[in-house]
């Protein structure tokens, strides 16, 4: 009877362990499997140089919130599950951007295009630009006040969803150019400079149907010296 016993404590502890030790595999493949897609997880948030509340009036804290933390993360991810098996797998955003079309290019584009106009502001932003971008605005639209006047024109006039940008060509010279949904001018050959978003869900929170008033204010937190470096 005692040996019987000790037979089937034995053989509970052998359950007991082969069990935990299933779990373990189990638990080891789920690790491989999360650490092969955090490998092809390749596009990530760019870090905030700002507080989310640290652009207020300007832009509110919710606004930020959900434009930065939702929506663009969520093209982000999208990105990077789209290209998983595809031959932009190991390429780099602006290639995506330029050689996509269809879903990828639309999450590569606004994954881009977030990127640059997160990073144009501060709150400690505003004023004109400097140096060898003021010279080429002047040369372009004649005063900083009139090249202002004509992006916000070109920002308005976006009909529905999409983007106004400041782009440089290969000569230095300065264009504004209005582009629907994704569009950014580094798919006419074009370095992006500064990008206005005027999807609705950057403005409709903190200033509703007012696009106009909202691509106004703006100026007061760009970070000319963050565009001054791209150009
Ligand atoms: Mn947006």
């Amino acid at each position: 009877m005692k040996k019987m016993l000790f037979t089937c404590l034995t053989f509970s502890v052998l359950l007991i362990s082969s069990t935990v030790s299933a779990e373990n595999i189990s638990n080891n493949n789920n690790n491989n499997n999360n650490n092969q897609k955090t490998k092809a997880m390749k596009f990530e948030l760019p870090k905030l140089p700002y507080a989310t509340n640290a652009l207020e009036p300007v832009i509110g804290q919710q606004t930020i919130e959900l434009h930065y933390g939702k929506h663009l993360q969520t093209y982000i991810t999208n990105l990077n599950n789209l290209i998983v098996g595809t031959k932009f797998e190991n390429v780099d955003l602006e290639t995506i951007v330029k050689e996509s079309d269809g879903a990828i290019f639309n999450n590569a584009g606004q994954t881009l295009n977030h990127n640059i106009y997160f990073l144009s502001f501060s709150p400690n932003g505003g004023g004109e630009p400097k140096g060898k971008l003021a010279d080429a605005i002047n040369a372009e639209w004649g005063s900083f006040e009139n090249f202002k006047k004509e992006f916000v024109a070109a920002g308005v006039g976006v009909f529905g969803s999409g983007w106004v940008w400041l782009s440089k060509d290969n000569a230095g010279k300065l264009y504004i150019t209005k582009e629907p949904n994704a569009g950014n001018p580094i798919t006419k050959g074009n370095t992006p400079l500064l990008g206005f978003d005027v999807w609705e869900h950057a403005y409709y929170l903190d200033y509703q149907n007012r696009r106009a008033d909202h691509l106004a204010e703006l100026w007061k937190i760009i970070d000319w010296n963050a565009v001054s470096a791209r150009y």
